[in-house]
Parts: C-alpha cells; structure tokens; sequence
C-alpha cells in the first residue's frame, strides 16, 4: 500500500439538476478525489479554504483518515462553482466560478508530502499543478492529472507545460475533444497522448470510461442506474477510485490499470446516486465489493 497525494480544488458549490438543488454544499475536485481515494489507500490532501469554511467539512475528510495537514486556511473565501444540469446530465454548464483564496494560493509542500510515491493533480489552475509537480523532491512512482473547459480555454499554454511530465490524464469526452482540437474521440484521445502521457482516461458520463495506453483501447461500461440525482463530483470520484486502487497496489501494469477503471466507475456510480458528497459518506467496502461484483458480470463475454 502506497500514499496518495493530491492538490486541487475544495469548494462550496451551488448546483441545480432536473431533480433539485443544492445551494453551498461540500465539494471540489480535490474533496470528491480524496474522499474516494481514502477507501483505498492513505491520501494526503493539499489545497487551500477561506475562514468561511464550515468546520464539519474539514472534519468529514479527517474522519475518512484523509491527512488534511497540507489545507491551508486563508483569510477571504472559499472557491465557489455554481452549475447547472439539463436532462443530459451529462454535461455540466458552469454558471458562476469564484476562484476566490486559489487566486494568489501557492502551496509549500513539507518533506513528507513531496516524497509521496502517487500524486494526482486534480482540476486546478494548471500553474498551480505545475507548482506542486516541481516541488516533489521524489519523482512520484506515478502523476495524473485532471482538468477541465475552464483551463483548457483560460490557461492552455501552462496545461500544454504540465501535460509534457505527467503519466496519465483523466479527462472527461467534451473536453478530450476541446483539448485535442478533434471532434472523434480516439483520434482526440491520440492526440492528448502525444501531448505527453502515455495513458489517457477519457471519461463518457452514462456512456462510461475509454483507456488508451500501451497496450491499445479498454473500456468500462457506466454502471446502468435508474436514479441519478447530481453528476457533480463523479470525474474527480472516479479519479479517487482509480488512483486509490493503484497506490493500494502500488502496481501499474496493464491488468491493474484496467481493473483500477473498473474501481473508478464503482465509486462514481455512487456519487451521482445523491448531491455533493452525501451518498459517499453512506458508503463501506462491502458495498463497493459488491457493485464491483455486479461490473465483473456486466462486462463478462463468452464466445458462442
Ligand atoms: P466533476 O467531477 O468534473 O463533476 O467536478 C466537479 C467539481 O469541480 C465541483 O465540485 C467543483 O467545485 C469543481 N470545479 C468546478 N470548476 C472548477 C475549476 N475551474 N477549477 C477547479 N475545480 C472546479
């Protein structure tokens, strides 16, 4: 079992689907990513809220064991999203972001955190995953990376530096094809390989998730929910799941990346199940035992 680290965003967002809303809930790519993560390997949590942070969020990621010793408490406010979702719950319009205290946030790793062995830079100001990539005194055994519209359009020349050193980029299919300028998928997904990592995620929502690596394409079906409530979170979720299980296993061959999808489609079928983190905090291992289960027969295929 390896340590996980993870820099990104922790936020107060305000979200409306077809069937509600939730206003200044618990959210950002870093807290969907560590919560998850944290059912499968320690996570060491960097990223910054302003004194308006309520106290008992803090304390829902110290109660998972996430070490949120690397969450700096900033004078201003916390970064807010707001977005909105339409029947296709599968694209998030963003309405409102307020970057907030991550507008002037520079990070100082400790020794500890820059020896940490898998580092995931979550969806953030590329120059700010650049920043933390530079301070890793180790080279990490393994870095992805995540990001979405927002930077791919506001910062693109720091996302095309920070691209050029990390191993994996997870990415969800509207911005895959933003990013590499190409409206088909594998030829996007080929495209963002050659910018750097040598494994890219692509993430469909209910379509489910496309890996292209060494070893060719792999894809994971989505799991076939009848109640979805709120997307929000489900990319940086399954990033947890899948970064969680490969630092659990501190393996990153072919065969362990393809059952880390598998991981990382369990967990975000369950984000999606409720807002924010809520259905996360209900969950326990049996139960992602059990909805892995369920993915080993969904996907399983004899020859007639
Ligand atoms: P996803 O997993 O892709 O649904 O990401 C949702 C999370 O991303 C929300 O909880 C937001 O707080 C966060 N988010 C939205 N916009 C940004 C941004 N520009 N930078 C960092 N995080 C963001």
């Amino acid at each position: 079992m390896a340590e996980l680290l993870v820099v990104g965003s922790v936020a107060l967002d305000t979200v409306e689907t077809p069937f509600g809303n939730a206003q200044e809930v618990l959210g950002g790519s870093a807290t969907f990513f560590s919560y998850s993560a944290s059912f499968f390997t320690p996570v060491r949590l960097v990223a910054t809220v302003g004194q308006d942070f309520p106290e008992p969020h803090v304390k829902l990621l110290r109660d998972r064991g996430v070490d949120v010793g690397g969450l700096h408490v900033a004078s201003g406010r916390t970064f807010r999203w707001t977005g909105a979702y339409g029947y296709d719950l599968n694209e998030a319009k963003t309405l409102d972001t307020q970057l907030n205290v991550f507008a002037d946030f520079r990070p100082a790793l400790d020794d500890t955190q820059s020896r940490t062995p898998y580092l995931f830079l979550a969806n953030i100001d590329p120059e700010l995953q650049l920043d933390v990539l530079r301070q890793m005194r180790t080279r990490p055994r393994l870095v992805a990376l995540d990001t979405m519209n927002f930077w791919i359009k506001g910062k693109r020349e720091p996302l095309l530096r920070v691209l050029r050193e990390v191993d994996v980029v997870t990415i969800n299919d509207g911005e895959a094809r933003q990013l590499a300028e190409e409206p088909n998928l594998v030829k996007a997904a080929r495209k963002i390989a050659a910018l750097g990592p040598r494994t890219v995620v692509v993430k469909r929502g209910e379509y489910g998730a496309l890996l292209l690596d060494d070893g060719g394409f792999f894809v994971v079906p989505a799991y076939p929910l009848e109640a979805i409530f709120d997307p929000t979170g489900a990319g940086d979720t399954f990033a947890g799941g899948f970064m969680g299980y490969l630092a659990f296993r501190d393996q990153t061959d072919a065969a362990t990346v393809r059952r880390a999808m598998v991981y990382g489609s369990v967990m975000a079928s369950f984000t999606v199940e409720d807002f924010s983190l809520n259905r996360l905090t209900r969950l326990d291992a049996r139960e992602i035992d059990q909805r892995y289960a369920e993915f080993e027969v969904l996907m399983r295929l004899e020859r007639g």
